[in-house]
């Protein structure tokens, strides 16, 4: 991180910007960058440090996050979800790393419509994918596959509902107790994604029984800045768990700001308290949905979630 102040020192006025995400952020520094030569978008970039691994959250479209993963030690680079090639790799260049990987969730346009592009420009990536719509894929990965990024651990969670391909990454480092994992469009910070090509059996599974028995503090990268948008929806399902209401302000704390900040990532822990559809078990949302049993609550949450209209 030492060289972060120099090389953006022009163009920032945020730097040197340590900022403490409370519980979220246990062992991750937090700097947001202000890089006035990145067109127009819906956050600042901001990038998260830990021992070995860091990520850099890279805003594209209008509410999508494409993410540039570091092993620090080697210097090589993964990038998640690169639908705009140009701002990858003007961060590649800026951080001076070695980008090998894409790292792709799912065959949606954008999430994987930088893909092609992005191999025109930078030669001999590995692609990694789980569904053969997906443009560009070297390696197509199926549940429990794992791949590897300098000394970090790729492993690969099929999460098949919002589309039936697609894969989460889950990243470990075991030298250092890191955990990320990259959700796409199956978990948001407070919400899910829609089940275009899936059952609600097939999102509790994902939910409650993949993603969420990885590690509490496992942080959580996702595809969208929703993260308002799904709050809202959570107060309505539970007005008085307060660890929504208390997220709510955080969030607006940062969204804000001009420009606004990414509210990325949460963890596993924090879902299983924000997340009604990580909560389906509990009894309020039961209670709100007038539904018993985990698949039914998903099925009625979600439905009542695709027509939610914020108050
Ligand atoms: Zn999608």
């Amino acid at each position: 991180m030492g060289g972060w102040a120099s090389l953006f020192g022009a163009v920032s006025n945020r730097l040197p910007n340590y900022v403490t995400q409370g519980a979220v952020a246990t062992y991750f520094r937090v700097s947001a960058i202000r890089d006035v030569g990145f067109r127009g978008t819906h956050s600042i970039q901001t990038v998260q440090s830990g021992q070995t691994m860091q990520v850099r959250v890279l805003p594209a479209l209008s509410d999508n996050y494409m993410y540039l993963l570091v092993d620090q030690n080697t210097k090589e680079a993964a990038v998640v979800d690169p639908v705009d090639p140009e701002a990858v790799l003007k961060a590649v260049k800026e951080e001076g790393v070695k980008l090998t990987t894409i790292l792709t969730t799912h065959h949606h346009w954008d999430h994987a419509g930088g893909n092609k592009g992005l191999l025109e420009k930078a030669v001999g990536l590995t692609v990694l994918g789980g569904d053969s719509r997906i443009d560009g894929v070297t390696r197509m990965v199926v549940d429990g596959d794992v791949a590897s990024l300098g000394g970090l651990n790729i492993k690969c969670l099929a999460t098949p509902c919002h589309t039936t391909g697609h894969i989460c990454y889950y990243v470990t480092d075991a030298q250092t107790d890191e955990k990320i994992v990259f959700t796409g469009d199956t978990l948001f910070l407070g919400g899910c994604g829609r089940f275009f090509e899936g059952t609600a059996e097939q999102m509790y599974t994902a939910l409650v029984e993949k993603l969420g028995a990885l590690p509490s503090a496992t942080k959580v990268y996702c595809g969208h800045e929703y993260s308002l948008q799904n709050l809202g929806f959570g107060s309505h399902v539970e007005p008085e768990n307060q660890d929504i209401a208390d997220k709510i302000q955080w969030c607006r704390t940062k969204r804000e700001l001009t420009p606004a900040e990414p509210t990325i990532p949460s963890s596993i822990g924090e879902e299983k308290r924000i997340n009604p559809f990580m909560r389906v078990e509990e009894g309020t949302v039961q209670a709100h949905t007038k539904t018993t049993g985990g698949i039914e609550t998903m099925r009625a949450l979600r439905a009542e979630k695709d027509n939610f209209k914020q108050k």
